[in-house]
C-alpha cells in the first residue's frame, strides 16, 4: 500500500463511516473489507458462503474495523439485495458507501447457447445491483453517500470468450452512466463511481484465463486500494490498471488492429 494513498483514503474520513461491500468473501470484495477495515470503517460484508464471510469479518475486526458484520445472501434470488441493504441500514443506522461488486461463476468459453445461464447471470451481475442501489438511495440521500460500481474493461470493449459476463458489464456500465446524469441533474449529493478494471490476480479471474492467455495480471489488493480510494474522493471515473484508460479512449480509432490484436492475445485452436 502506497503512503499517498493511505494519506488520501485516511484524509477523506473513513473512520466510522458505513460501508456495505458485496462480493467479500473472496478476490478484490475481500481485500477491499481488509481496506475499510484498516482505515477504521464500520464494514457490512455479503455473499453466499458463511464460513467464509464469517473469517473475513473476523480479519476486518483484527485489522481495526470499528465493527463488521455479515449477511449470507445469493443475489439469484429476488428478495435477497433489499434484505442486504435493510441488514446494512437496520445494523449501521444508514450507509455511506455502497459497494456494487459481487459477480456470479460463468464460463470462459466460447458462447455455447445457453440463454439461461445469461439470464441468471443478469439477475446476479446487473439486476440484482439495481435493486440494492434502489433500496439504498434514500439512506445514501440522506448520508450524501456514495454508490461505487466495480465493473470491467469488457464492459466497454468486446472480447472473446466471455459474452454473457460482457453483456451483464456493459448492462451495467450502461444503467448507471444514466443514472450518473440523473443524480447530478436533480442535484442529489449522491456521487457515483464507475471503476473500470483489467485482469486481476484473484483466484476465480486466474483459474478461467491461465490456459487462454499471458496477459499480465495485476494484484488484487492495489485494485481494491485504487477502488476505495476513487469512491472516497468522489470520482466519477476510476481505471485500474493504467492501460485500461487508454484502452478505453482509443479503442474505436483503428478497429481492424484493435480486433487483430485482441483475436491474436488469446490462444485458442479450433
Ligand atoms: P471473485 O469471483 O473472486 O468473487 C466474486 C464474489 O461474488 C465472491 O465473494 C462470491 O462469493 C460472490 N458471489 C458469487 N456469486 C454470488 C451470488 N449469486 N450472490 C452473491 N454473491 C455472489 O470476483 P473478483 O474479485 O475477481 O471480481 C470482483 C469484481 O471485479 C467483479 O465485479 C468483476 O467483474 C470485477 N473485475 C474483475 C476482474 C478480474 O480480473 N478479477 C477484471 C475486471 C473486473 P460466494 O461464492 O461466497 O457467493
Amino acid at each position: 500500500m502506497k503512503k499517498s494513498d493511505i494519506y488520501t483514503a485516511r484524509s477523506n474520513s473513513l473512520r466510522g463511516a458505513r460501508v456495505l461491500v458485496t462480493g467479500a468473501s473472496m478476490g478484490i470484495g475481500e481485500q477491499m473489507a481488509y481496506h475499510y477495515a484498516r482505515f477504521g470503517a464500520r464494514i457490512i460484508i455479503t455473499a453466499r458462503k458463511e464460513s467464509l464471510l464469517q473469517q473475513v469479518a473476523d480479519r476486518c475486526l483484527s485489522l481495526g474495523a470499528q465493527e463488521a458484520l455479515y449477511i449470507p445472501a445469493d443475489m439469484a434470488q429476488h428478495s435477497d439485495p433489499a434484505k442486504v441493504v435493510r441488514f446494512a441500514v437496520d445494523n449501521l443506522g444508514g450507509l455511506d458507501y455502497l459497494v456494487l461488486n459481487h459477480i456470479g461463476s460463468s464460463p470462459f468459453a466460447m458462447w455455447d447457447g445457453d440463454v439461461e445461464h445469461t439470464r441468471w447471470l443478469l439477475q446476479v451481475n446487473f439486476l440484482s445491483y439495481l435493486q440494492m442501489t434502489t433500496a439504498a438511495l434514500p439512506v445514501l440521500k440522506q448520508s450524501g453517500g456514495t454508490i461505487v460500481i466495480v465493473s470491467s474493461m469488457l464492459g466497454k470493449m468486446c472480447t472473446p470468450f466471455v459474452a454473457p459476463y460482457t453483456a451483464t458489464k456493459f448492462a451495467v456500465n450502461g444503467f448507471f452512466g444514466t443514472i450518473y446524469h440523473e443524480l447530478a441533474m436533480q442535484r442529489t449529493n449522491v456521487s457515483l463511481t464507475i471503476c473500470t478494471l483489467g485482469l486481476i490476480n484473484t483466484e476465480s479471474a486466474m483459474e478461467k484465463v491461465r490456459n487462454y492467455t499471458n496477459m499480465t495480471a495485476y494484484p488484487a489488493s492495489e485494485a481494491a486500494l485504487q477502488i476505495i480510494k476513487a469512491g472516497t474522493t468522489r470520482q466519477r471515473d476510476m481505471f485500474y490498471p493504467w492501460y485500461t484508460f487508454y484502452t478505453t479512449l482509443f479503442r474505436d480509432w483503428f478497429p481492424y488492429y484493435r480486433d487483430l490484436i485482441i483475436q491474436r492475445s488469446f490462444l485458442y485452436e479450433p
